[in-house]
């Protein structure tokens, strides 16, 4: 945060412009790092890195914090095979005692250039036809030295045959996308900072497809896949991509690449989710995640989010959260911006850019909005408090709805489209969002990579200057303080309510059917307040709901409903069966070795939430997902015969 004090907000985004250049660059010979991938298929990675360096002692490190993980997440207890030399000398190391990502050496007279080999155990974003290569695995650089200042430049070594997606510019010719077999692809000179912030993907059944066209600066996805047949994109999907990168040009109306390279892995072993990058992103989804619509619909706003990251999280970064090393801690106070934000605007992306309807946001919203309002540690715990504590939540834990997660993401959702529907309120629907995204994201114009630090109190600015209001009070409250039920004035605000009708709708069913959706095994949860999984297996239990007051915990499994072997169907029969009667719903549990009888007392029957249009008032919420640009559309498909 001391790299940009009030300049920026003065307007001077010149000088952070000049700040911003690697200044070390010209004075110091880059680290060379060659990462070689070609054991990928054992989950094994190697590094050869030379480094620059002057006789005395050296204190070198692997990156700890890393950037959007928002955790200490650098895999320094997978590095193996760490052996320096110089001149052909073997030279011995120390971990430091305290910091145990440093390594200390005492480099002999004579000795310009340290060679470092390490290798690197990796089990995730990594199958026997792919990976998602993320650079904290292999580098090693000096310690204490902000990361922006260490000039490094990276090659490449992968299987035979096997094609490189990268936002670093390739230097070597012949080696890019598809090397020779045995060739190594080196890239231009960057530094740790950008380097670490430019993953490779690679892969044997490999595609890159060029996005909007007309679009500068340019555009690509790079897939890979398990099966030959996947990663070759569906016209549909890339349509959505194309129109995805049109809507955020007309939205944020600056950008801050050179060039940007959605990464994306199709495999059901590699693992999944998505990171943020400045000029990429890396993403991964099961096997068939784009193969159709149902399957899309799951992932449709994984890309937009990961997307808007590269303004909202990238270039524009909470104080906190961006520190000049990787080995200071970061701090997550204003996750609900950096994420919060990012969810909103990436799920009305998915919807603008058509990788969801209308209606299908309207569903996916309000399963969000009810399990937020269904999660019970908010009386005792802020939104705020779940930001703060990101690092500590991340994880999944049995009584997650008492403990609270990372809700600061749905929160954020919810909180950024009352400030939407507010903002649209306040000024007859002349101004909205948008306004303040192209003020907020877009400050300094265009420009290449760039991390520019913010703070509440530009946020509230910026907000402001969209529509006055007394907004830091409007932040205040619905951050830092218990809120015991769920923002839901956006909806209210945007024409809609959110009610809960006895049959889910057509989009919780879509979502229902595919496995480990993200809100899967949610339709018992607003009813007898149980997470369970179609063989009986208890994933949560809703504090104090109905289930938690027949004393059912988490990892137990329900064997029988109602006399008869469990199955999801019986379990919901038997809900139905008891509205309006006074006849428990009687369990049979097991819990470790143990089976005992259970009784729900529970007759309010199925309840599935869903938003429902109120007729009068301005429906601004179908305005927030109506497109910017006019869409493309796909060719259409063949239909494929019932099965
Ligand atoms: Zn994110």
């Amino acid at each position: 945060m001391r790299l940009f004090p009030r300049i920026f907000q003065a307007g001077l985004s010149l000088l952070v412009l000049l700040f911003a250049l690697p200044v070390a660059r010209a004075q110091k010979a880059p680290i060379q790092i060659t990462a070689d991938l070609s054991d990928v298929p054992r989950k094994l990675l190697h590094a050869d890195v030379d480094l620059p360096v002057t006789p005395g002692p050296l204190a070198l490190t692997t990156p700890k914090w890393i950037p959007g993980t928002h955790m200490p997440s650098g895999p320094v207890e997978e590095i193996t095979g760490v052996v320096f030399t110089a001149n052909g000398q073997t030279i011995a190391w120390r971990r430091d005692d305290v910091d145990l990502y440093q390594f200390h050496l005492t480099i002999p007279a004579g000795v310009s250039t340290l060679h470092a080999h390490l290798d690197c155990i990796v089990t995730s974003r990594i199958s026997q036809k792919l990976a998602a290569f993320e650079w904290e695995s292999l580098l090693l650089y000096p310690a204490n030295t902000p990361v922006r200042d260490i000039p490094i430049q990276p090659s490449v070594k992968v299987p035979a045959g096997w094609g490189i997606g990268t936002a670093l510019t390739p230097v070597s010719s012949g080696a890019y996308p598809v090397p020779a077999p045995g060739a190594v692809t080196q890239f231009a000179v960057t530094n740790v900072e950008q380097l670490q912030d430019s993953p490779i993907l690679t892969g044997e059944y490999f595609h890159e497809f060029p996005l909007a066209p007309e679009i500068s600066p340019k555009h690509y996805i790079d897939v890979v896949s398990d099966q030959p047949e996947d990663s070759n994109l569906r016209p549909v999907v890339l349509a959505s991509l194309s129109n995805l990168v049109r809507e955020t040009d007309a939205l944020y109306g600056s950008h801050h690449y050179h060039v940007y390279h959605f990464l994306l892995t199709l495999s059901d072993v590699a693992g999944g989710g998505g990171l943020e990058h400045g000029q990429s992103s890396d993403n991964g989804v099961g096997e068939k995640g784009f193969a159709d619509d149902a399957h899309e619909l799951r992932e449709s706003d994984l890309l937009p989010h990961e997307f808007t990251h590269s303004w909202n999280g990238k270039y524009r970064r909470p104080v906190g959260l961006y520190q000049p090393d990787f080995a200071t801690p970061q701090q997550g106070a204003l996750l609900w911006v950096y994420e919060g934000m990012t969810q909103y605007l990436g799920n009305v992306l998915a919807a603008r850019a058509g990788f969801e309807t209308q209606e299908q946001y309207r569903d996916r919203l309000a399963t969000t909005a009810a399990i937020l309002d269904y999660t019970p540690g908010r009386v005792w715990r802020s939104t705020e408090d779940t930001a703060v504590a990101a690092s500590v939540v991340r994880f999944y834990t049995p009584w997650m709805n008492w403990r609270r997660g990372q809700d600061y993401y749905q929160e954020g959702q919810l909180l950024w489209l009352d400030a939407d529907t507010l903002i649209r309120k306040l000024t007859q629907n002349q101004k909205s969002l948008n306004d303040f995204e192209k003020i907020f994201l877009g400050k300094g114009g265009n420009t290449g990579p760039l991390i520019v630090p913010y703070d509440f109190n530009e946020l509230v600015q910026d907000l402001n200057a969209v529509a006055p209001y007394d907004w830091a009070t409007f932040l205040h409250d619905r951050i830092d303080k218990i809120n015991p039920h769920a923002d839901l004035a956006g909806i209210g605000q945007g024409g809609y309510k959110l009610v809960y009708k006895d049959k889910p709708s057509a989009t919780q069913r879509t979502m229902a059917m595919m496995p480990g959706a993200r809100f899967g095994g949610r339709d018992c949860w607003f009813s007898i307040g149980l997470s369970v999984g179609g063989d009986g297996s208890i994933s949560d239990v809703r504090w104090s709901g109905p289930a938690d007051k027949a004393n059912l915990a988490p990892g137990e499994k329900i064997i029988a409903v109602n006399g008869q072997i469990f199955s999801a169907e019986k379990l919901h029969a038997a809900i139905k069966a008891a509205k309006g009667n006074s006849e428990p719903i009687h369990l049979i549990v097991q819990a470790d070795s143990f089976v005992s009888m259970i009784d729900i007392d529970y007759h309010a029957g199925e309840r599935f939430p869903v938003l429902e249009r109120v007729e009068g008032t301005p429906d601004y919420l179908d305005d927030t997902t109506k497109p910017l640009t006019t869409p493309e559309k796909a060719p259409a498909e063949e239909k494929k015969p019932e099965e």
